[in-house]
């Protein structure tokens, strides 16, 4: 007990004097106190009412954000890490700061189990697995196996599970409690798909899975030829998606009724955070009309997708970390661009992932016949993307690569051009901030979230 209470007010110390010296953001606290006490979070979340975990390769940030932001707005107090420090050390540096009645923790799918084997979860919110950062996960089905350890650690939990997901799905076979949510047929949904393709294997026989339609990368309506394995029905459905660049209407439809919902976030993998976030929320008996208001108004936080105003030009800044989110990326960007500049700046540091192969697992055909003036490549491996540029058949001749960021950011702005984006790894993301902000652009809150 006193390793606890040493840990606990070391950590609180150490979290005061990061405030003190304007260090913010640091998980170190955290670090400090799981040192001391390695079952610090078993403790420090004994008596919450509910501790619910959202895991999952994108929209684990802006699907916990929303959904903390509905519980405290039906006037609970919520505890939150809100800046994606989903690490142990993270989750716990947020567990010192302040007591509350729930918990709702952004948890790295990776390290999920060092969570599980502490903290009892009364639910466990899983919105996808994709291929990210093959050099940490390596294969999927390795990652599967490596969440189903974690949860065998919770067994009363709730699973909140994608049901368009076949690996995620996969994980609620043989369990008790089980809760599915997902997107019937829309005027989204495709025949086919050219996007890459994972996770299209039974979970049961092993055979490959076939689709009756996609709504991106292997989320869709599935079901084994071989053997009765198919998408589970889902508990709460979104059906009747209307979708423009600014905003996305949709009706949810789960057991006790329905409800219509408005978001400012566009794209379909923002529909499934929302859907994943507003299910949990009626699963928690919190009130429609409270969902509804607080999905109209909710906003990504800055920082994964910012638009800056620099010399005349609107500047995007985007993350993007695996080839859905690259694919995707585009697809939002180019439908809605006419001439414009894209940057893609491409590092392989521990944080981006050591290995940039993802890079050709992403689509980027829609690049081919996009109208723009110019594309940078930047980086430690801009010239990798160059490469990849080249083989999908993009004219080479409006393709420069300036590996270096401060000088591939003077050649953006030397294009007499009124849009441009920037694709950053993990990174440069804050690199090519630091850069537009020193060069005096001014930000403006996003409306575009990144999938992460
Ligand atoms: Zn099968």
């Amino acid at each position: 007990m006193f390793r606890t209470f040493l840990a606990i007010w070391i950590g609180r110390l150490v979290s005061f004097l990061s405030r003190w010296l304007k260090r913010g953001g640091t998980s170190l606290p955290g670090y400090i106190a799981l040192k001391i006490d390695p079952n610090l979070m078993k403790h420090l979340t004994s008596n919450y009412k509910k501790v619910i975990i959202v895991t999952g390769t994108n929209g684990k940030t802006t699907t916990a954000n929303l959904l903390a932001n509905i519980l405290k707005a039906s006037g609970l107090k919520v505890i939150h890490n809100t800046e994606g420090a989903n690490m142990p050390a993270g989750v716990t540096t947020t567990l010192l700061e302040s007591p509350g009645e729930v918990a709702v923790l952004e948890v790295d799918e990776g390290t999920l189990i060092h969570v599980t084997k502490q903290v009892k979860a009364d639910m466990v919110v899983i919105t996808n697995l994709l291929r990210d950062q093959l050099d940490r996960y390596h294969e999927l089905e390795q990652l599967v196996q490596v969440i189903n350890r974690s949860l065998s650690f919770i067994p009363e939990a709730t699973l909140v599970l994608n049901a368009d997901d076949s690996l995620v799905t996969s994980l609620g076979l043989n369990k008790n409690n089980v809760k599915y949510f997902g997107l019937a047929r829309n005027e989204l949904s495709q025949e086919k798909t050219t996007e890459v393709l994972e996770g299209h294997i039974c979970p049961i026989c092993h055979k490959p899975l076939e689709f009756n339609f996609y709504h991106y990368s292997h989320l869709g309506n599935y079901f084994c030829p071989s053997c009765s394995y198919s998408r589970p029905k889902a508990d709460y459905e979104v059906n009747e998606v209307k979708l423009s660049f600014q905003q996305v209407c949709f009706n949810l439809n789960y057991p006790e009724g329905e409800i219509y919902l408005k978001t400012q976030m566009p794209g379909v993998y923002n529909i499934y955070n929302v859907l994943a976030a507003s299910s949990t929320a009626l699963q928690l008996n919190v009130k429609p009309v409270t969902i509804m208001k607080v999905v109209d108004k909710f906003l990504p936080g800055q920082g994964r997708a910012e638009t800056f105003h620099l010399q005349n030009k609107k500047i995007t800044l985007m993350l993007v970390k695996n080839p859905t989110g690259l694919s995707i990326g585009l697809k939002t960007i180019i439908t809605n661009s006419k001439e414009a500049v894209y940057l893609f700046a491409i590092n392989d540091l521990a944080a981006d992932g050591r290995d940039v192969s993802w890079l050709w697992d992403a689509d980027i055909t829609l690049l081919v016949d996009a109208p723009y003036n110019l594309i940078i490549c930047s980086g430690l491996r801009a010239g990798d993307m160059a490469i990849r540029l080249k083989y999908e058949g993009i004219k080479m001749d409006s393709v420069v690569v300036v590996p270096e960021q401060e000088a591939s950011v003077n050649r953006l702005l030397s294009e007499s051009v009124s849009e441009a984006v920037i694709f950053c790894t993990y990174t440069n993301l804050a690199l090519y901030r630091r850069i537009l902000r020193k060069r005096g652009a001014e930000s403006e809150v996003a409306y575009m979230s990144s999938l992460s």
